[in-house]
C-alpha cells in the first residue's frame, strides 16, 4: 500500500497522549460492514456508509472505498462524464492512477497518496478515468471517494478544484511511535493538513503497525467516524473489534482511540484506517443520484439544469 510512507516515523512530530483530567473519550456507537457495489463503468467499491443514518454522518453524505483490486490487463475502469451539484467530492488515491477532467477547466492526475478535492457547488460535469497505459497494463487500484455536504448558503458557490499532492500532507507519529498519521485536511493536535474545506472538518489516514495504539484528540463539535481500509484491530477504550471494510461511528467526546491487532494477515501487515469528522450542518438533506440538495424541488431543478446544459459543458478537447 504506497500512499505516503516515511523511513523513520519517530522523526515526525508526535501526537501527545490524551490528557486524562479533561478527557471525555468517545464511545463506539456502532460498527457496520460495507456492502460491495459497482460504480461508474463497473469498478468495484465498498459502500462505506451503508446502514448509517445521514444525521450521524452529517456533514458527510456518502463514501466509497474503490478497490482494493488488482486489475488484469484491459480491466481498469472509470466513469463517464456526469454532473454534480450541492457538495464536494474528495478523491484520495492510495494505489494506482486516476485522471480527472471537469467542465470548469480543472483536471489532473492523482496517484499514490494524492487527493483531488472538487467543490461541485452550483454545478459541474466531470470524468474520472484510469490512463490508457494503466488500462493496457492493469495493476493495483485502491482509493476512496468521500462526499462532503455544503450548507444551503454555499450550495451555489462557484466550482473549485484543489490538487493536493501526497508530499503536501502533514505527517505525524502516534505517541507510541507505532502509527503514521497523514493529515489531508483539518487539524490534529495543532498540526493542520493542506486541504481547504468549506465545511469545517478533518480527514486523516493512519497506518498502525501490529500492536500499535493511536490516541487522537478530536474536536467536541465534530462527529467522528473511522473506516478500516485494510487490516484488523479495535476502536474505543472498550476495544470493539473492527476489520477491513467496516465503519465505526463514535459518540460524543473530545478524544478517540484505535488499536491494531498484534497479528495481521500477511497480505495487509498493518491496520489502515481513515478517520473523519466534521461539524454537522444540521439542515435537511435530499440526496438523489449525483445531487445533494435541501429540498425535492431543488433536485428537480438540478435535473432540469443538467438537461439544459446549465451545469457546464464537456470541454471541446475531449
Ligand atoms: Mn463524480
Amino acid at each position: 500500500m504506497p500512499a505516503v510512507t516515511v523511513e523513520d516515523v519517530l522523526a515526525l512530530p508526535s501526537i501527545p497522549p490524551l490528557a486524562s483530567e479533561s478527557l471525555a473519550e468517545r464511545p463506539v456507537r456502532s460498527v457496520t460492514s460495507a456492502p460491495r457495489g459497482l460504480e461508474g463503468e463497473g469498478f468495484p467499491v465498498y459502500r462505506a456508509f451503508a446502514g448509517v443514518s445521514l444525521s450521524e454522518l452529517d456533514p458527510f453524505v456518502h463514501m466509497d472505498q474503490m478497490g482494493e483490486i488488482d486489475y488484469a490487463p484491459g480491466e481498469p475502469k472509470g466513469t463517464p462524464w456526469h454532473p454534480h451539484r450541492g457538495f464536494e467530492t474528495v478523491t484520495y488515491i492510495i494505489d494506482g492512477i486516476f485522471d480527472h477532467q471537469d467542465s470548469n477547466g480543472g483536471g489532473g492526475r492523482i496517484t499514490n497518496g494524492d487527493t483531488q478535492w472538487m467543490t461541485a457547488g452550483s454545478g459541474i460535469l466531470h470524468i474520472e478515468t484510469p490512463p490508457e497505459a494503466l488500462v493496457a497494463s492493469g495493476g493495483l487500484f485502491h482509493g476512496i471517494q468521500l462526499w462532503v455536504n455544503l450548507p444551503a448558503a454555499l450550495k451555489w458557490t462557484p466550482p473549485r478544484y484543489q490538487d493536493i499532492r501526497a508530499d503536501a500532507e502533514t505527517l505525524l507519529a502516534s505517541g507510541d511511535g507505532g502509527a503514521l498519521v497523514r493529515v489531508i485536511a483539518g487539524e490534529v493536535a495543532g498540526h493542520t493538513g493542506p486541504g481547504s474545506t468549506f465545511t469545517p472538518m478533518a480527514m486523516l489516514h493512519a497506518t498502525l503497525a501490529p500492536g500499535a495504539e493511536l490516541e487522537l484528540p478530536w474536536r467536541g463539535d465534530f462527529n467522528a467516524l473511522a473506516y478500516v481500509l485494510a487490516g484488523k484491530g479495535t476502536v474505543g477504550s472498550e476495544r470493539r473489534p473492527i476489520s477491513s471494510a467496516q465503519l465505526a461511528v463514535f459518540g460524543p467526546g473530545n478524544g478517540l482511540r484505535a488499536h491494531a491487532d498484534a497479528r495481521q494477515d500477511s497480505s495487509h501487515p498493518s491496520l489502515e484506517i481513515l478517520i473523519l469528522g466534521g461539524k454537522p450542518i444540521g439542515e435537511p438533506v435530499v440526496h438523489y443520484g449525483p445531487f445533494v440538495m435541501n429540498a425535492e424541488q431543488e433536485i428537480a431543478q438540478a435535473m432540469e439544469d443538467y438537461r439544459s446544459g446549465r451545469l457546464g459543458s464537456i470541454p471541446a478537447s475531449h
